[in-house]
């Protein structure tokens, strides 16, 4: 199969994005917009660093990928709308297991109402897929994690260290419960959009996503935001199961793992209960895990644990060292 009959394999029939004036098959797409302001994020995933075939089959690489752009969008409380994936295609890769990455893409997409646009397709030597995606935010409602303030309530959505749990029981052959479960919050984790976009109405809220781990997540948001976080060690929401691992595991997932795609944000205590509110209409887990602070000067995140306070510090893969 060449190169083009590949691109006609992923080209969708039909679009359902009613801005779209041109799809898949001229030099560029094309879509128009008038009212809303518009959100784009682009992430990049390399098998051997993002993702390996032994823990995964293409169809949640494809799924995983483009959940974690999406949950770029939901962290900046926008709607998705469209993406592109650009493609560099070893010859290790089958064109039929490259499909599958694509089938896994279109059903985390069709739930959205996501139109694939474009993208571009080359070879190379190491599998790496690029998303790039497209969605609306009411004008001026773009939330930023910049807007924190000292004495925000600091929340985050669902359990924490889930994702990375699952990858350990892929890679390791020791007996869990509830396996399953780990390994779905894994493959196929589902951004948080409903709730952030119901949280349109609120004056003033930072959010941010978590794919680094929560512990580096409040540092992007006390930093953009010149404050400090403080965050409560026995709030840190977990899964019923996720006791069965090691208090060391469990302690480093939940703070370091990453991937989880849940969102943390900030909120006046004012306006914290229509955060309540939203989680609730949108049948969404969340929970309160700690403060803003004042800034302090050797470090801007802290956990209190045994009515002890420690320091937090960043940790999480670096690509450049
Ligand atoms: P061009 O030479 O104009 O860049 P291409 O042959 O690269 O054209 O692409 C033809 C059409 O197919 C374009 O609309 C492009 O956006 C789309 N396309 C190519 N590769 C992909 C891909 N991996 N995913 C989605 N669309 C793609
Ligand atoms: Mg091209």
């Amino acid at each position: 199969m060449d190169e083009f009959s590949f691109i006609d394999s992923i080209k969708q029939r039909s679009y359902k994005q009613s801005s779209l004036l041109k799809g898949i098959g001229d030099d560029a797409a094309v879509f128009r917009q008038t009212s809303e302001d518009i959100v784009t994020a682009v992430d990049t995933f390399v098998e051997g660093i993002h993702f390996s075939r032994d823990t995964m089959q293409a169809f949640h690489i494809g799924y995983r990928a483009l959940a974690a752009n999406i949950s770029d969008l939901a962290a900046m409380g926008a709607t998705p709308a469209f993406y592109l994936t650009s493609l560099v295609k070893p010859e290790s890769w089958h064109v039929q297991e490259v499909e599958g990455i694509f089938i896994g893409m279109k059903e985390l997409a069709n739930s959205y109402g996501m139109d694939l646009i474009g993208g571009d397709t080359v070879s190379g030597k190491q599998l790496t897929i690029s998303i790039t995606v497209i969605g609306y935010v009411p004008g001026g409602k773009a939330r930023y994690r910049s807007v924190a303030q000292k004495d925000d309530i600091v929340f985050v959505t669902g359990t924490l260290g889930d994702s990375r749990a699952g990858l350990h029981l892929l890679t390791e052959n020791n007996s869990y419960e509830h396996t399953e479960f780990f390994i779905q919050r894994h493959r196929t984790p589902t951004p948080r959009v409903e709730f952030a976009k119901s949280l349109s109405k609120l004056s003033r809220i930072a959010l941010n996503d978590i794919s680094d781990g929560i512990a580096n997540e409040a540092a992007e948001i006390a930093e953009a935001s010149n404050v400090g976080i403080l965050l409560y060690d026995e709030s840190i929401p977990i899964s019923p199961f996720y006791t069965q691992f090691s208090l060391k595991q469990q302690q480093e997932w939940k703070y370091f793992g990453g991937e989880d795609f849940e969102l943390m944000g900030t909120v006046s205590a004012q306006e914290w209960p229509f955060v309540v509110q939203a989680a609730e209409n949108t049948h969404t887990k969340i929970s309160e895990i700690g403060i803003v602070t004042e800034r302090s000067e050797n470090s801007n995140v802290f956990m209190m644990k045994n009515n002890k306070k420690q320091r937090l510090n960043k940790c999480g893969y670096t690509h450049f060292k």
